[in-house]
C-alpha cells in the first residue's frame, strides 16, 4: 500500500492546523479518508429550458437583468433582493434572501445564472446560489459532502480537490485486471475522481459501480475468510448428543415435524456435530415452528451434559418462552428464567446454580445472560429475534472463556437469498412451510374508526369463546401519548362490553409483575380483549385469540403489520385480522392492500421492498445489519450476489495466499481487526 495515503491531512495544500481539527471531526485524519470522503449526492446545474423544468424543482436559470436588482430590508438583519430576469421569452421574477451585497455586483444588461427552488405557477425561482455570467462557465455537476458546523462546503471542496491533485497518482488499483476488465469497471484512480468531480450521469454511475463492487467484494472476503478462520481454530466444540434420547424427545412432541423444519434441524444438528462452532440463523415467518426446531436443538445439546442459553429481547417473551418450555420438557431439565425481577437473595442463589451447573437450560434477556452471569459449561446458545449476536458479544463470552455454538432466530422475513448474502459469516436455514391445517389469517381493510359492525364482530368471537388484541392508535415518537390512548381506549373499550366480557390494559409503563399478571389471565382467559400498544409485536403466544385489531394501522410497515397478525391465527379456530386505516398517499393504500391478499412472510418482504425501495428496507437501523458506504444491500443487490460468489471462489480456492493478483486485497482484509483479531487467537 501506498505510504504517502497514509501521511495526515495537514500534508494537504490548503489544510492548517484549525481546519485540520475540524476535519478530524468529521472522521478524516489522513489523505486517504479525504479522497475517500464521497459526496452524498451532487449538485447539477445544467440550464434546462424553462418549460421543463417542474414546479418545486431545484433548477439552475441562465438570464439578463432587465433591470438593476432592488433591496427591500426589514427586521433587523433581514433582506430580500428581486431581480427581473429575462429568459427566452420570459420574465423571471428571481428573490434572494439576506445577500444585499449582491446587488452592487449586478447591473442591469448583466447576463446572470441563479440556482433555486422554481416555482412554475409564479414564473420564480427563489435563489440559494447566484453568478454573474453563463452557465457554461460552472462546472455541471458539483459534489454535496455532509458536513459539521465548523466546516464549510466552499472549504471541503477545495481541500479534497487538492487532494485529488496532489495524490490520485498514489491510489493504486487494488481490483485484479481480470476482474475489472470482465465487469467493464473503470479503473480506481479514473473512478475516485468521477466520484468527486463527475463528467457526466453516466461516468458517475460506472464510478459507483466500481466502488460498490469493491466495497461489496472486501465485505464478503472478510465475512467468508473470518467465517473459515473460525471453523479451523476451534477444535473439541463437537456437540456429540445423545441421537436415541433425542429421538425418543422428538417422538414425545404433540406433532409431527414439516419437511422445512426437519431440514433445518438436521443442518442445525450437523453444526453440532462438527467440531466448528456454529453461527447459524434460522429464518421462518410466525408460526411457522422455529421455537419448536429450537427446543428440539436446546435439548440435544443439554444431552452432552453442557449448560445452554436462550436470550430473548423483552421480559415478557422470556417468561412466555420459559412457561412453554417448562411445559414442553417437564422433568426432563431444569430451567431457570432470569429477569429483572428475580432479586436479592433468589438471584443469587440462581446464579449460584447455574454457576454449580445444577442448572441446565438458563433463559432470561439479552444483557441479563452477558454481563453478570457466570456459566459453568456453556455449549449452545439461542438468540431470539432482532438482535444480531455481534463479534464483540461473542468476544464478552470468549473472554469469560466461552465459546458455544450459537443459533439466531429471527421472524423477519428476509428474501432468502438476501439473508445469505447479508450475512455473509452465517449459515442459513429457512423454514419456509408453515404446519399442517393452518388457516390463513383473513384480513379487512377498515377506512378511518373503529365502527359499530366492528364491535360487534369481535362480541360474535368472543361468544365463540375466543378472544381478541386492540393495538392502539400510535402517536409517532411519544410513548407516553401512547400509552395515553392506551388507556382512554381501555376505558371505552370496557365500558361498550362490561359486564361479561373483561378487557385488559397492557403498555410499556406497567411493571414486570403486572404485565405478567395481565399476560396470565389473557392466557387463562379471563381476560377476552386485550388492548394493548405494540409491546405485543414480537412472540407473544395465546392460540385462542383470534381477532387482531389494529388502529392505525397505515402508520406501520408491512413487516410489523404482519408481526402483530402474527399473533393470532396460530390454533385451530379461523382468525381475523382488522386493520383500521386512512392512509393519505398510494403507497399506505397499496400497503393495506397487500396486507389483505397475501398472508405469506416472505411475498410481503418482497412487495415491502418494492414498495419503500431501497435502503429503508430493514428500518431503522437494523442492529447488526452491514452499513455500506457506497452499496445499498437491497438496490444495489445483484453486485452483492456477484461479489459474494466471486468471494467464495477466491476463499475456496486459498487464492488470497498463492494467487498474486490478490495481493492488494489480501493486505486491506488482514488489516480488519477482527480477522487480526481471529489470527492471533
Ligand atoms: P414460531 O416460533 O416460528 O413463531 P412456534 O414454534 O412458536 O413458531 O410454533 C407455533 C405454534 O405451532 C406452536 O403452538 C407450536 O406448538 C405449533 N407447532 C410447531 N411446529 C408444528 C408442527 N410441525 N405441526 C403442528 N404444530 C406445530
Ligand atoms: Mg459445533
Amino acid at each position: 500500500m501506498n505510504q504517502r495515503l497514509k501521511l495526515p491531512i495537514s500534508q494537504v495544500t490548503g489544510i492548517g492546523e484549525k481546519l485540520q481539527a475540524h476535519l478530524n471531526e468529521l472522521g478524516l485524519f489522513d489523505v486517504e479518508d479525504l479522497l475517500f470522503y464521497f459526496p452524498h449526492r451532487y449538485d447539477s446545474y445544467e440550464v434546462k429550458p424553462l418549460t421543463e423544468l417542474e414546479h418545486q424543482e431545484k433548477a439552475t436559470i441562465e438570464g439578463q437583468l432587465t433591470a438593476d436588482p432592488t433591496v427591500q430590508f426589514y427586521g433587523k438583519k433581514k433582506s430580500r433582493l428581486t431581480m427581473m430576469l429575462q429568459v427566452g421569452q420570459f420574465s423571471v421574477k428571481a428573490v434572494m434572501f439576506n445577500r444585499p451585497f449582491a446587488k452592487k455586483q449586478l447591473k442591469a444588461g448583466d447576463t446572470v445564472t441563479v440556482t433555486g427552488k422554481w416555482d412554475q405557477h409564479r414564473l420564480q425561482i427563489t435563489v440559494s446560489q447566484y453568478k454573474k455570467g453563463e452557465a457554461k462557465s460552472q462546472e455541471p455537476i458539483q459534489p454535496v459532502y455532509t458536513l459539521k458546523e465548523s466546516v464549510t462546503l466552499v472549504t471541503l471542496r477545495k481541500v479534497i480537490k487538492a487532494a485529488l491533485e496532489e495524490y490520485i497518482t498514489d491510489v493504486e488499483e487494488i481490483l485484479p485486471e481480470h476482474m475489472t476488465v470482465s465487469y467493464k469497471l473503470p479503473g480506481r484512480q479514473q473512478a475516485l475522481h468521477q466520484m468527486h468531480y463527475p463528467e457526466s450521469r453516466v461516468l458517475l454511475k460506472h464510478a459507483k459501480r466500481r466502488f460498490i463492487y469493491e466495497e461489496f467484494l472486501i465485505f464478503q472476503l472478510k465475512m467468508q475468510l473470518l467465517r473459515k478462520l473460525q471453523r479451523e481454530s476451534t477444535t473439541g466444540n463437537a456437540q456429540n448428543y445423545d441421537n436415541d434420547q433425542l429421538t425418543n424427545f422428538v417422538q414425545t412432541l404433540p406433532f409431527e415435524l414439516t419437511g422445512a423444519q426437519k431440514r433445518s434441524l438436521a443442518e442445525i444438528l450437523k453444526d453440532m456435530k462438527n467440531p466448528y462452532r456454529m453461527n447459524r440463523l434460522l429464518q421462518g415467518d410466525v408460526g411457522s415452528g422455529k421455537t419448536a426446531v429450537a427446543a428440539i436443538a436446546l435439548y440435544a445439546s443439554i444431552t452432552t451434559g453442557k449448560q445452554a442459553a436462550l436470550m430473548v429481547p423483552t421480559e415478557i417473551l422470556a417468561e412466555q418462552h420459559a412457561a412453554s418450555l417448562k411445559e414442553l420438557f417437564g422433568d426432563l431439565l431444569s430451567i431457570v428464567l432470569l429477569t429483572g425481577s428475580v432479586k436479592g437473595k433468589k438471584r443469587k442463589e440462581m446464579l449460584e446454580q447455574i454457576k454449580n451447573n445444577q442448572v441446565d437450560l438458563i433463559i432470561g434477556t439479552h444483557a441479563l445472560i452477558q454481563d453478570e452471569v457466570d456459566f459453568n459449561n456453556l455449549g449452545f446458545v439461542i438468540v431470539d429475534e432482532q438482535h444480531r449476536f455481534g463479534v464483540n458479544q461473542r468476544r464478552t463470552l470468549r473472554d469469560k472463556g466461552l465459546n458455544p455454538d450459537v443459533l439466531f432466530m429471527t421472524a423477519t422475513p428476509i428474501p432468502r437469498t438476501l439473508a445469505i448474502t447479508a450475512f455473509g459469516d452465517m449459515d442459513v436455514s429457512v423454514i419456509d412451510e408453515m404446519p399442517a391445517g393452518r388457516k390463513p389469517v383473513d384480513t379487512y381493510w377498515v377506512k378511518g374508526q373503529i365502527t359499530d359492525k366492528v364491535l360487534s364482530f369481535i362480541q360474535k368471537e368472543i361468544n365463540l369463546g375466543h378472544q381478541a388484541y386492540v393495538i392502539c392508535p400510535l402517536i409517532e415518537e411519544s410513548d407516553e401519548l401512547d400509552i395515553q390512548n392506551a388507556i382512554d381506549l381501555y376505558h371505552q373499550l370496557a365500558q361498550v362490553y362490561k359486564p361479561k366480557v373483561h378487557v385488559g390494559l397492557m403498555h410499556g409503563r406497567l411493571s414486570n409483575e403486572e404485565k405478567e399478571e395481565v399476560m396470565q389471565k389473557y392466557a387463562a382467559n379471563e381476560i377476552q380483549i386485550l388492548v394493548s400498544t405494540t409491546v405485543v409485536e414480537v412472540g407473544v403466544n395465546v392460540p385462542n385469540a383470534t381477532v387482531m385489531l389494529i388502529h392505525d394501522a397505515e402508520r406501520f410497515g408491512l413487516s410489523q403489520l404482519h408481526q402483530l397478525r402474527g399473533r393470532v391465527g396460530r390454533g385451530q379456530h379461523q382468525s381475523y385480522c382488522i386493520l383500521l386505516a386512512d392512509p393519505k398517499n398510494d403507497v399506505g393504500k397499496e400497503r393495506m392492500r397487500i396486507m389483505t391478499e397475501t398472508t405469506d412472510g416472505f411475498e410481503l418482504s418482497e412487495q415491502d421492498l418494492k414498495l419503500r425501495g431501497p435502503g429503508d428496507f430493514f428500518g431503522r437501523k437494523q442492529s447488526g445489519m452491514p452499513e455500506f458506504k457506497v452499496g445499498d444491500m437491497v438496490h444495489d443487490y445483484r453486485a452483492l450476489e456477484t461479489a459474494r460468489q466471486d468471494a467464495a471462489d477466491i476463499i475456496s480456492n486459498n487464492a488470497l495466499e498463492t494467487d498474486d493478483r490478490y495481493k492488494s486485497l489480501k493486505e486491506i482484509i488482514e488489516q480488519d481487526e477482527h480477522i487480526l483479531g481471529k489470527v492471533l487467537d
